[in-house]
């Protein structure tokens, strides 16, 4: 029997939030009492411990995460985002054709969908529950196992393996993103890699690369379900 495990990056592949930064710039008020911006770097691709970083490197402040601290961001930043999300301040919304794909993903014998995402695990299960993917994802990889993305694969698979009762081989594990970050991600896991040009780079620049399979979006399920089954 084919298997496969497909392992879903969320922000710009599967889903988009609009005003998300509301909630990330709360949780650092709430944290460490003083303001900063997300939206003063390029999160796309990195985990969450690293875009926290990146805003407080950009912002000249010497600031030291420790363990504490970093436990409170992960709190207040799960806390901030559930009310903005109650409040309607932030919406979470699939991208053009996923619902139609995890839906045909999920009939298929043999495959497994998972995630493997820079989002902590609680703010990631709660954007997938607010696009209403909740039923179809949620076990993978998330940027609280790490801050190195390259090691969230790895630990998706482990994870699946525990579920499935096997490890399946790397090279029938695909990771499905929209940047070059995720691109890395699989190669350094030795996995296969599916782009997408819904996120912050244009399916043009994501050809270059070279991929094992590049789309502009998700709307021909068809097509797309054969590109990762192939
Ligand atoms: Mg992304």
């Amino acid at each position: 029997m084919l298997e496969r495990l497909i392992l879903f990056d969320l922000d710009g592949t599967l889903i988009r939030s609009r005003n998300g930064f509301v909630a990330f710039n709360d949780a650092i008020k709430n944290t460490f009492g003083f303001s900063a911006d997300i939206r003063t770097v390029v999160p796309d691709g990195n985990t969450d411990p690293v875009i926290l970083e990146d805003i407080f490197t950009t912002a000249n402040l010497n600031v030291e995460i420790t363990e504490e601290r970093w436990r409170a961001f992960a709190k207040n930043l799960h806390e901030s985002y559930a009310n903005a999300i109650q409040q309607g301040l932030t919406t979470v919304s699939t991208l053009p054709g996923v619902l139609d794909l995890v839906k045909a993903l999920a009939k298929v014998k043999g495959l497994y969908q998972g995630v493997v995402t820079g989002n902590l695990e609680a703010t990631g299960r709660l954007k997938l529950e607010a696009a209403g993917l909740g039923p179809y994802l949620g076990l993978g990889a998330y940027g609280s196992d790490s801050r190195n993305r390259n090691d969230l694969p790895g630990i998706a698979r482990e994870r699946w393996a525990r579920v499935i009762g096997k490890s399946l081989p790397v090279g029938d594990c695909i990771i499905v993103g929209d940047t070059p970050k995720d691109l890395a991600a699989a190669r350094n896991s030795r996995m296969r890699c599916l782009l997408m040009g819904t996120g912050r780079y244009p399916v043009e620049e994501l050809e270059l690369l070279e991929p094992d399979a590049c789309v502009s979006d998700f709307t021909d399920t068809k097509a797309v379900v054969n590109a990762l089954l192939g």
